[in-house]
């Protein structure tokens, strides 16, 4: 086979390898990128602390509700005490009064329990927001030139994107399918010429098999290698 087409393609599509590298180590894009991650990361918090505020709020409106009926409740024992003569009775509805004293008083600290937690998240859920609107102005400042910088990466793409096409039409299917896949796997370059005799991967530098290394003997031999899956091939 001839190898001469698939080639000329990996050599082009190594420019737009290098266009994608430049964008992603690009300042402004590096910049960009981390602050949208940060902010995403802020809202996310955001929904956190709200649902963890809804929360205290509810637990809170229930403490209170409660506090309210023991209150009540124990102003109808004080009432009913006076009124009792019998003293095992009266002992009787001192235990209740007592144990609902103490009921009173454990809700009472789970409230100001409460109260500080629902401080805190204040707090917190303040803090995250001024984060959140710091990260909002700071990506709207670069959004310009980050959209510069987009646009003219798009246009440097489609040149090359044009150029890759042309050149396609003249490959196997196969052959196409198999390079892009090894792309996808980030094993660049695909196509590696083998070394006659060296019985070795050109790519990944592993010996190869021995039914492999057989399939590597003519010109327009080629073999995939066992270890990387990168295609081996001599010239013809
Ligand atoms: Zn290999």
């Amino acid at each position: 086979m001839n190898f001469d087409k698939i080639l000329e393609y990996q050599e082009v599509d190594k420019k737009l390898t290098l266009i994608e590298q430049d964008f992603f180590k690009n300042e402004i894009c590096v910049s960009f990128v981390g602050m949208q991650s940060k902010l995403k990361q802020a809202a996310a918090k955001l929904e956190k602390v709200t649902t963890e505020a809804a929360e205290v709020t509810k637990s809170e409106k229930a403490y209170v509700e409660r506090i309210k009926n023991i209150e009540s409740e124990l102003l109808e024992l004080e009432k009913v005490i006076d009124g009792i003569e019998d003293l095992n009775e009266a002992e009787h509805y001192v235990k209740m009064i007592t144990n609902l004293a103490k009921e009173l008083e454990n809700l009472e600290k789970e409230l100001s329990k409460d109260k500080t937690k629902a401080n805190d998240i204040k707090k917190e859920w303040g803090e995250t927001m001024k984060a959140g609107q710091e990260f909002t102005k700071k990506i709207k400042a670069v959004k310009p030139q980050y959209d510069e910088l987009f646009n003219k990466t798009k246009a440097d793409r489609e040149v090359v994107e044009k150029e890759l096409k042309k050149i396609e039409k003249d490959i196997p299917a196969d052959l196409l399918n198999h390079y892009k896949a090894l792309k996808k796997a980030k094993k660049l370059p695909a196509f590696v010429e083998y070394v006659a005799g060296s019985k070795m991967c050109t790519g990944c530098r592993m010996e190869l098999s021995q039914d492999v290394a057989s399939k590597l003997k003519n010109p327009g031999d080629m073999a995939e290698c066992s270890d990387c899956g990168r295609i081996l091939f001599i010239k013809d």
